[in-house]
């Protein structure tokens, strides 16, 4: 089975840096694409509250009989939590779902500006992990001004922050901001979501064929030599299989810089500044 490589976070746990996400995939499916998952060598999930399928990964889980202390499981607090106490009655039915009595990583899902209330949020996910019910928390979609203002309210620093990125949309903004203040970078649609003709590219298309590998794979490998964290989502166990497939090959400097030349302000889903 792969051994999947750790990025140590700024509060001294670690993460494996590949892993599955379970975005759009139905509640119903959700037990059996997650032990497909862990069949395939994955031990990362992320999902969300608004993703409605926590429970089926709970019950993978359960199912699995893998150590607990072998699982990161990720989950994230939906926008209309961000007010008051609600994100601690949240997080405690997240983990109903879930099955578990702690994640390892809590996510504030989108800053959502224009309810005001994801300092609050932030302010909260700090007594979250001070309760045990988190090892690690951390924000998503977060720009450089929300960071600083959670970061000027608290003192305390997301261990990672979720965004969207691949080669055709790099935020460099964020990434910036984020190696200054040692916050690790997760890249959500990593391979575009399908919706950006990534595999098209001729660099992604000429490094595939240099490697033998597929151009999900390299675009997959791209991210993980930037240092980010990536969990590419595929219902098929065959593409499970073929996206960790990539710890045994390094693209040359000239191709990984090819496909960091790709970027094209790209984004394919929505702005921090829409989402409420
Ligand atoms: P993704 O970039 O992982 O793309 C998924 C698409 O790529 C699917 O259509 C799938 O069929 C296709 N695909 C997967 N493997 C492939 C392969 N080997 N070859 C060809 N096509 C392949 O997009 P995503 O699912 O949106 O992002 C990954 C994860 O990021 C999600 O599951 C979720 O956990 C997380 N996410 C977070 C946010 C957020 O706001 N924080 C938003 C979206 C996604």
């Amino acid at each position: 089975m792969a051994i999947i490589p750790t990025l140590t976070l700024n509060d001294g746990n670690t993460i494996p840096q590949l892993g599955y996400g379970v975005f759009k995939v139905a509640p119903a499916e959700t037990e059996r694409l997650v032990l497909d998952a862990f069949e395939a060598g994955y031990r990362h999930i992320d999902t969300a509250a608004i993703y409605g399928n926590e429970a089926g990964v709970g019950a993978a889980i359960a199912a699995s009989g893998i150590p607990r202390d072998e699982l990161f499981i990720t989950t994230k607090l939906w926008n209309d939590r961000q007010a008051g106490d609600a994100p601690l009655a949240a997080i405690d039915e997240s983990l109903e779902k879930l099955g578990l009595d702690h994640v390892d990583l809590y996510l504030v899902h989108w800053p959502a500006p224009d309810n005001g209330n994801y300092v609050n949020a932030w302010e909260k996910l700090i007594d979250i992990r001070e309760s045990g019910r988190t090892r690690s928390i951390g924000v998503s979609n977060h720009l450089p001004e929300h960071l600083d203002r959670i970061i000027a309210a608290t003192g305390v620093t997301p261990a990672v922050d979720q965004i969207e990125l691949h080669p055709a949309y790099q935020q460099r903004e964020v990434t910036d901001y984020a190696a200054a203040h040692g916050i690790k970078i997760e890249s959500w649609g990593p391979l575009g979501q399908g919706k950006y003709p990534l595999f098209d590219e001729q660099p992604v298309a000429a490094a595939a064929a240099a490697h033998g590998k597929t151009p999900a794979q390299v675009v997959l490998r791209w991210h993980l030599e930037e240092g980010e964290i990536v969990f590419p989502k595929s219902s098929s166990l065959t593409r499970m299989r073929e996206n960790i497939d990539i710890l045994d090959f390094e693209l040359t400097p000239e191709e990984h810089a090819a496909i960091t030349a790709l970027e094209r302000d790209g984004r394919v889903s929505a702005h921090p500044s829409e989402v409420h």
